[in-house]
């Protein structure tokens, strides 16, 4: 790339940094002028895509892009939002909304998460469009206003944007979007970096568990108060844990990993039906391994009473659950029920199915591999992997050959930890890089 290019790829990533575009539960909490200004930004530096492109508004702020390609082969996604989560300011080396760049670093909110990966990707289709490229199919670019609050919201500008897509009978060959991970391989007998494409969701759900009584005074209690048969239900479904077992991203997972693995992981996980209950009591020893192996379920909320000398006559304990593909939210609800008796009544909330597992044996998958190489030739191996968060690629599950949650840019341990935290930031090398990245993805697959 260019200096010029290079210099107006960074000024463009810092105008996007510069909106202040932070998601809220509440929506009157939202400054929408701010996501206003976003669009504007990105209609002035972009002029060739919204030039040559069919655009449609959301819900007010979420964006479809629709790029028209020579033939009718299946279309591919590009997936983006542009909200951000608040910050604390007073933590900030740099303003959060300034873009300011320091040590090679961009600095801002979203630099990360993602608007860093939506500029990158914008740069890309725009110098493709510009450089007279055609697209071979359609692309769509979909970039949604309030992903950072979840899409299972009545609003949510990605469902939104599915929903008009299913009934234009939309399938695409395949729907990329944020999410993909790089991890140090040393935990599974590998020397050196391995880089994870999510290829599925786990499902989410809330689980309020209440227990009531006929209430009274704390001098004379009962024998068991509410509150004391409350915690016993949380505590048992804490100790007895949802079962682990493999599921298809996992051995998809281990089946990318095996040929780089040493001995004696690399025999073990080539036999691991015959060994699976070692590997999964090692495995669920440790927290991010057990998440992908099985069903968590965590009590995060309590309430009793409102006075230190009253009964509670309900006690309640909130419980989250993520749930692994295989699972439902009927089967876990049962399992709940079940566990802790008649007794406790169980309300279920916010439940959304796991996903289906997208395949990664396919020319779509091979493509986003073939181009992390390309650009990161150091990395030990790429192999799918199950996102245990949730993001708006969920969506599209159904809808698409693959939805593949990547990772355009080389993240250190150190800076990914400033993602919905302070100070976040990207190393300008790593995102220009991106932008190469981006290109080359998208020419491979059209
Ligand atoms: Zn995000």
């Amino acid at each position: 790339m260019d200096q010029i290019m290079s210099e107006s790829s960074i000024l463009h990533l810092q105008r996007a940094i510069q909106c202040k575009t932070i998601s809220n539960k509440d929506r009157s909490l939202m400054d929408f002028s701010e996501f206003e200004k976003f669009i504007e930004n990105i209609r002035t530096d972009f002029p060739t895509i919204f030039a040559s492109g069919q655009i449609e508004r959301f819900v007010g702020y979420s964006l479809l892009i629709k790029l028209p390609g020579k033939s009718d082969l299946p279309p591919i996604g590009l997936m983006g939002h542009f909200d951000v989560v608040p910050v604390r300011e007073e933590n900030w080396v740099e303003p959060p909304f300034s873009g300011v760049i320091r040590d090679g670093y961009v600095y801002g909110r979203g630099t990360l998460d993602m608007k860093g990966h939506v500029i990158s990707m914008l740069e890309a289709v725009e110098s493709l469009l510009s450089d007279g490229f055609e697209f071979e199919r359609d692309v769509y670019i979909m970039l949604g206003h309030n992903e950072e609050t979840g899409s299972i919201l009545p609003d949510s500008g990605a469902t939104a944007i599915r929903d008009h897509l299913k009934q234009q009978g939309v399938y695409f060959s395949m729907v990329v979007d944020e999410g993909g991970a790089l991890i140090d391989g040393k935990s599974l007998g590998i020397d050196g970096t391995v880089a994870l494409i999510g290829v599925g969701e786990k499902g989410y759900l809330d689980i309020e568990l209440t227990a009531s009584q006929s209430g009274g005074h704390a001098s004379m209690p009962p024998r068991k108060s509410a509150m004391a048969q409350i915690f016993e239900a949380a505590v048992s479904l804490e100790k007895n844990k949802f079962p682990s077992d493999f599921n298809d991203a996992t051995n998809a997972m281990f089946d990318a990993l095996i040929p780089q693995m040493k001995q004696p992981l690399k025999f073990l996980f080539s036999h691991r039906q015959l060994f699976k209950p070692l590997l999964l009591k090692v495995m669920t020893d440790q927290p991010d391994t057990a998440a992908v192996l099985r069903t968590t379920c965590v009590a995060t909320m309590a309430s009793g009473s409102f006075a230190p000398n009253v009964l509670a006559q309900k006690a309640t304990v909130v419980c989250n659950v993520r749930i692994i593909p295989g699972e439902s939210v009927e089967s876990v609800r049962n399992r709940v029920q079940t566990m802790i008796g008649s007794e406790i009544e169980v309300k279920l909330h916010n439940g959304t199915e796991p996903t289906d597992i997208s395949p990664s044996n396919i020319r779509e998958f091979e493509i986003i591999q073939e181009t992390t190489r390309e650009y990161y030739p150091h990395f030990k191996a790429i192999a799918p992997y199950l996102m245990v968060a949730a993001t708006d690629s969920r969506v599209y599950h159904g809808m698409a050959k693959g939805v593949y949650r990547i990772a355009p840019f080389e993240i250190s341990k150190e800076d990914m930890k400033t993602v919905h935290a302070d100070n976040e930031r990207v190393l300008i090398e790593n995102y220009l890089k991106g932008i190469e990245f981006f290109k080359s993805l998208i020419r491979k697959r059209l």
